[in-house]
């Protein structure tokens, strides 16, 4: 048997097969969590045209320190119809145009009223351009607003928007098959027989993939046996990515690979010298990537952080897909193997502006429960000794996109 590949070789694998998707136009109102596929370049200049920031009067700073006829009322969406003479102001709004020939706007708390408002006296004199917000001073029509690569978030949203942009183009959202296996897997909500468990690994792949700009298809529970596997994994090799769980180990009953083999699936690897995890295997057939994740609840969901995500995250295009590792401190000692890097489940927390990851009890592959409070993935490389508490690591952030 081949030894188990190294975790960054194994990446590296993945990442060497995927293309990225096709790009299709997305309504800003659903782009949220979609990938750009292009560079987005604005409509507009933005702002539009030079406008006020605060609440006051247009005036040329040349005419102050004095008494000005106050000639016109702008507000935002209600421009002066002429230009500011000499000598004049103008009231204005936040948002309002300043008017040609204005150059300054004076904030309201600064200017004494005349008579009926008629006038406003303003006794300092003010620098040119105070208050007005040039026109184009955030981005100028044509230039960028976001690169391609870049997941869409909420700021983003608003600045698309706010540049003109009623749709932006996007890579497709990937298509993923989940495929659990194992005969002794039932659904939540009915009863346990002897010998039975209940399926998590299926609803926890769907929750984590579709928070990754995935389109999930969940397909029924498959049994141990060659001909549902058949059936189901046939099925499943339709979509963009198949993702199994279980069934890839050296048992007896644990028929994936094979069956994906006379399926037609190229295997590009199996097993990587990781705990938890280590049976997982890739494949390819076509442009589809086919996933074997173990069953053990654990180490599916540490293949899925680890090889998983950051292939659909190539898929959409993002510039830099593999996992971000980010420094931090052990809060407590670690063990380092040889043979296989270690991913520990840990909750972190802020210490003085340093990240502490504290490991979790608990870290059995099968433990779902305890796992399920942590936070971040400390990856401990392979080596040896003992990492003391308050050693450097480096550690992910459980349930990015
Ligand atoms: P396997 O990789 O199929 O040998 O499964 C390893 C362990 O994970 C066994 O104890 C299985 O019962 C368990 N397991 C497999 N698939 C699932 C699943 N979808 N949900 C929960 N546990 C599972
Ligand atoms: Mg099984």
């Amino acid at each position: 048997m081949e030894e188990p590949l190294a975790l960054e070789e194994a990446q590296a694998r993945i990442l060497a097969r995927v293309s990225v998707l096709s790009a299709e136009p997305v309504a800003l109102g659903r782009a949220a969590g979609r990938v750009t596929a292009e560079p987005v370049r604005a409509r507009v200049d933005l702002p539009p045209f030079a406008s006020s920031a605060m609440d006051g009067y247009a005036v040329r700073a040349a005419d102050l320190p004095g008494t000005l006829p106050v000639v016109a009322r702008i507000a935002a969406g209600r421009p002066a119809d002429r230009a500011l003479g000499a000598g004049e102001a103008m009231e204005i709004s936040t948002g309002g145009v300043v008017p040609d020939g204005a150059d300054t706007v004076v904030p309201v708390e600064y200017v004494v009223h005349g008579d009926n408002d008629n006038s406003v006296g303003i006794a300092e004199p003010v620098a040119v351009g105070a208050n007005v917000r040039p026109r184009g001073r955030d981005v100028v029509e044509g230039e960028p607003v976001a690169p391609a690569g870049v997941r869409v978030g909420a700021a983003l949203v608003g600045a698309l928007a706010a540049a003109g942009l009623a749709d932006v183009r996007c890579t497709r959202r990937p298509r993923v098959a989940v495929v659990a296996t194992g005969t002794e897997l039932v659904s939540p909500g009915t009863p346990l027989a002897p010998g039975q468990i209940y399926e998590s690994n299926g609803v926890m792949l769907a929750a984590a993939l579709a928070a990754s700009g995935a389109d999930i298809e969940v397909l029924p529970v498959v049994a141990d046996d060659e001909a549902a596997h058949r059936a189901a994994l046939e099925r499943g090799l339709a979509a963009d990515v198949l993702v199994t769980s279980g069934g890839v180990s050296v048992g007896p009953h644990d028929l994936v690979r094979r069956v994906e083999a006379e399926l037609g699936v190229e295997e590009v690897f199996w097993r990587v010298a990781i705990r938890p995890g280590k049976p997982v295997s890739f494949g390819v057939r076509g442009d589809t990537l086919v996933f074997g994740l173990p069953g053990n609840p654990v180490s599916s969901l540490v293949g899925c952080e680890l090889f998983v995500k950051p292939a659909l995250r190539a898929l959409q295009g993002v510039a830099d897909p593999l996992p971000r590792l980010q420094p931090g401190r052990l809060g407590s000692p670690l063990a380092r193997t040889e043979a296989r890097d270690e991913l520990v489940r840990a909750r972190s927390h802020l210490d003085q502006d340093v990240v502490v990851v504290v490991p979790l009890d608990g870290q059995e592959s099968h433990m779902i429960v305890h796992s399920a409070a942590a936070d971040a993935l400390v990856h401990v490389p392979r080596g040896s000794g003992v990492l003391a508490a308050g050693a450097a690591v480096r550690w992910l952030r459980l349930g990015e996109p």
